[in-house]
């Protein structure tokens, strides 16, 4: 990754004359991000980069190899990204420098250092969790959880990829009730199944965002991928896409509480039979849940609806509203597809600083906002921008 020199300090005025063609300074090594648009390069100053460069995790992981996908990827057509990924627990230690800056840009204010992260999964603290059905088609929440002491997907052997799959297949067969299943690993999936998971939602993308390539995550890919799910195709479990596990509840319609009492309850479960085999999530108490992308630290957690809003999308006011309710729109294809005719996946911006609890309230309370939008819309009224809403932890 790193030209002739990395890891070297001479003293370049003494040595130059014999080895100009061999050292080089850390800051020769600064990438240019004089077009990009991510949290990374708007934080990445050369003295931050020169500091942190010939830095190694325990499991030989670099500043380079953790900026890469930013540096390759200079925007996104749809979200504004992160722009780097973590490749194990102590990547956000080691180049905290670089991360807690890019921590505190992506999820509005949060300080890493001085703040803690709540978690909460108490279900029954939801109300108003019904949505119309007319305008929501489907609800859905997600989160991740990695495997202490293996490295995260961009950085993980074969081998540690392989335990990932072994220990969390193992776990999730102790599952019970309406939540018991089975593992369909991808390598022997055949390809209309695969597809048939992709197009009705249930399962990951093949590897073909630029996020992931430029992440190393996508190598040997299918090599131990795989879902989990439920045979109500309710509550499922990817293994070793992004991170090490994501676990979902969904279900078509608008009773997101009952999405997230199915998740709570599942996700408790999970972690309880993890443990039970002698493993635990990589956790602490500033970061909340650690996760290969910063942008998923703290719980991880994405509630989103696939929701209507023919008449709303199309106002010049729609971007501000969601901004103001720290709302993210995609398209419903995913994090890499634009949106089609008028329906759009709409989940909370933040997972960072909230617990659970408040920040599936948050996208239920700006779901609703937004259905209360086009209804008036549609009537002829007018609407309103809501007041910003502020990170609500110091
Ligand atoms: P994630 O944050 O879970 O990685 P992505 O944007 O990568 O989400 O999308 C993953 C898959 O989940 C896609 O197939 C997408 O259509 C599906 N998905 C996301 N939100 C919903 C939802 N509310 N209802 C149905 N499917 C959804
Ligand atoms: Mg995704």
């Amino acid at each position: 990754m790193h030209p002739e020199g990395r890891g070297t300090f001479f003293s370049i005025s003494l040595l130059a004359p014999v080895l100009c063609d061999f050292v080089f300074l850390n800051s020769a090594d600064y990438p240019d991000l004089r077009k990009h648009n991510n949290c990374m390069a708007s934080a990445l100053t050369p003295a931050i980069y020169a500091k942190l460069r010939d830095k190694i995790t325990p499991n030989n992981w670099t500043l380079d190899q953790c900026i890469q996908t930013g540096v390759d990827n200079p925007g996104h057509p749809f979200i504004k990204t992160v722009g780097m990924v973590a490749g194990d627990e102590e990547s956000y230690e080691v180049f905290a420098e670089i991360f807690d800056p890019v921590i505190k840009d992506r999820h509005n204010g949060y300080d890493p250092r001085t703040m803690k992260h709540p978690t909460d999964l108490d279900a029954s603290k939801i109300h108003s969790g019904v949505f119309d059905d007319h305008y929501v088609l489907s609800s859905r929440v997600r989160t991740g959880r990695s495997i202490r002491g293996l490295s995260l997907p961009p950085a993980c052997s074969r081998s540690e990829r392989r335990e990932v799959e072994r220990v969390t297949v193992q776990a999730l067969a102790g599952l019970k009730g309406d939540l018991s299943g089975r593992y369909y690993s991808l390598t022997e999936m055949t390809e209309e199944e695969q597809q048939r998971l992709i197009d009705d939602h249930f399962l990951f993308d093949k590897p073909v965002s630029p996020l992931l390539t430029c992440a190393f995550m996508a190598r040997d890919w299918p090599d131990a991928r795989g879902i989990w799910h439920n045979n109500d195709k309710t509550f499922l479990i990817w293994i070793n896409e992004e991170d090490h596990t994501r676990v979902i509840s969904m279900e078509k319609g608008g009773n997101m509480k009952r999405v997230f009492e199915r998740f709570c309850r599942g996700l408790k479960q999970v972690e309880h039979l993890i443990q039970e085999r002698g493993w635990e999530f990589m956790w602490n108490e500033r970061l909340g849940y650690i996760l290969t992308c910063p942008s998923n630290l703290g719980t991880g957690l994405r509630a989103g609806v696939h929701v209507r809003l023919p008449k709303l999308s199309k106002d010049p006011r729609f971007g501000k509203i969601l901004e103001n309710l720290r709302l993210q729109k995609r398209g419903t294809g995913g994090v890499d597809t634009a949106a089609v005719g008028d329906t759009f996946d709409i989940s909370n911006l933040d997972r960072l600083g909230r617990s659970e609890v408040e920040l599936v309230q948050l996208v239920i309370d700006g779901v609703n906002y937004l259905i209360e939008c086009e209804k008036r819309l549609e009537k002829g009224q007018d609407i309103k921008i809501p007041a910003p809403i502020q990170q609500s932890r110091k």
